[in-house]
């Protein structure tokens, strides 16, 4: 990394002093920061208006207790987060993530991002995040239910169509959307259908919104391809993860022709030269919620426990896990190996050095606010059929998040190009959705 903008270096100290030991904020804030630099030259009025520093003060922290009653009649106690980061574009969207990991630092720097992903949406949503410490692994459904419940009894009151629309992440899928709109509905005898996205089909929820993430990934990434002449189209993939994320980029590969060698849970990685059984996966992991070695021993594939699977050689890597999952040593690994493109399905999932090395190297790079978009872009797309009481068909909503895919990468694209950095996403993401937010911010006012 660069260093700074003498403009930007007092408002990165500022977020270093407010924000002590949040180093995943301080990586998240410090990437955009560094984009800005050739922004905040071409409009000074940016950097005079404190728009920046404002940017990077989230509107509103909720922390709040969430007490319940485990199946053996404990009671536990966890901790419940929502940033309401910025609303300049429109109400605060993004998900939950329910992860022992989750700190206050992990939620502000997923809601930052948010900012930008849902500007580049081109649709109207400002950006959000929220979660718990709680570990659903291991729970029961009706754990995992009371605890929904208790989650959503404070949830309720910061939330709503207008205010702030939350959806999944890790560890929140359909069923805990579920758990969460029953316990809304329940509070405020409102059947407010667009206070939470990700609902099942039959009751408000969008066709294509499970697997939009994931398709959305691998549409960007195609688009990329592209540009250099390139396709899916009998390449070899690697794709780290095996959640929701990774499971529908996976399918999308598959449909335009790649074969996807190799993926991985906490665990370990599957290495399957035939290409991963995406069927078999989904049963395994969304049907039994069993490990990724149970698919490996049914399918018949070799399974490496604690491997790395950056050094699975490929030709794209989609890193569709969690965070800082891919750092230099991985990257290096996947240059050695011919790998000639990396997009990002989960948020941040490339470390700095690594980014470095893609570089480098010269590898086309799609950052996950652009890359991953179309999770929460089709989420926006569900708001607009409940808001219109409509529900479209597959085909139509699949047509509307691909269009929105390439609009993304259309934008990132020509914004790098107006930097003179051509080829350069991050940069042109970060940009193209910097200005958009900033320019909301100042005709709102202070
Ligand atoms: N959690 C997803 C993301 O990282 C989707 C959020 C949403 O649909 O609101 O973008």
């Amino acid at each position: 990394m660069t260093r700074l903008d003498s403009a930007l270096e007092p408002i990165y100290d500022q977020v270093l002093q407010r924000n002590p030991g949040e180093t995943e904020f301080h990586q998240a804030v410090l990437e955009v920061l560094d984009s800005l630099g050739p922004v905040v030259r071409k409009h000074p009025a940016y950097g005079d208006a404190r728009v920046i520093a404002r940017l990077c003060e989230p509107e509103r922290q909720i922390i709040f207790r969430v007490p319940w009653v485990d199946d053996k009649g404990r009671i536990e106690i966890f901790r419940g987060f929502r940033v309401e980061f910025n609303s300049a574009l429109g109400p605060y969207k993004g998900g939950l993530r329910f992860h022992p990991s989750v700190l206050l630092g992990t939620v502000k720097f997923l809601g930052f991002e948010q900012i930008f992903k849902n500007a580049l949406t081109g649709l109207p949503i400002g950006g959000a995040k929220g979660g718990s410490d709680f570990d659903p692994k291991d729970r029961s459904d009706m754990e995992i239910m009371r605890f929904c419940q208790s989650f959503m009894t404070e949830l309720y009151r910061h939330i709503g169509e207008y205010t702030d629309v939350p959806a999944g992440d890790i560890g929140v899928g359909g069923r805990e959307i579920g758990y969460l709109f029953g316990q809304y509905k329940r509070i405020t005898n409102r059947y407010e259908s667009a206070v939470l996205t990700g609902k099942g089909i039959g009751w408000g929820g969008s066709q294509v919104r499970r697997e939009a993430t994931g398709y959305g990934t691998a549409v960007f990434v195609e688009e990329m391809l592209r540009t250099k002449g390139g396709s899916f189209d009998g390449e070899k993939v690697v794709v780290s993860g095996s959640g929701n994320v990774a499971i529908y980029a996976m399918e999308k590969v598959h449909q335009l022709g790649g074969t996807v060698v190799a993926c991985s849970d906490s665990s370990g990685y599957v290495y399957d030269e035939r290409g991963i059984d995406v069927e078999l996966l989904k049963d395994v992991k969304e049907v039994r919620r069993a490990r990724i070695s149970q698919y490996a021993e049914e399918r018949g594939a070799r399974f490496v426990a604690g491997g790395s699977i950056w050094d699975v050689p490929c030709r794209v890597a989609l890193p569709c896990a969690t965070q800082n999952e891919l750092d230099g040593a991985g990257a290096l690994a996947l240059v050695r190996n011919g790998c000639v493109a990396v997009g990002e399905g989960a948020n941040m999932p490339t470390t700095p050095e690594a980014v470095q090395v893609f570089r480098e190297a010269g590898v086309l790079f799609a950052p996950g606010k652009a890359a991953n978009a179309g999770g929460v872009a089709t989420s926006a797309l569900e708001m607009q059929q409940n808001a219109s009481r409509d529900s479209w068909s597959f085909e139509h909503t699949e047509g509307r998040l691909e269009e929105i895919m390439r609009g993304i990468h259309e934008r990132c694209a020509a914004t790098a190009d107006e930097y003179d950095v051509p080829g350069n996403y991050v940069l042109g993401a970060n940009a193209a959705a910097f200005v958009q937010v900033a320019e909301a911010m100042l005709a709102q006012g202070v």
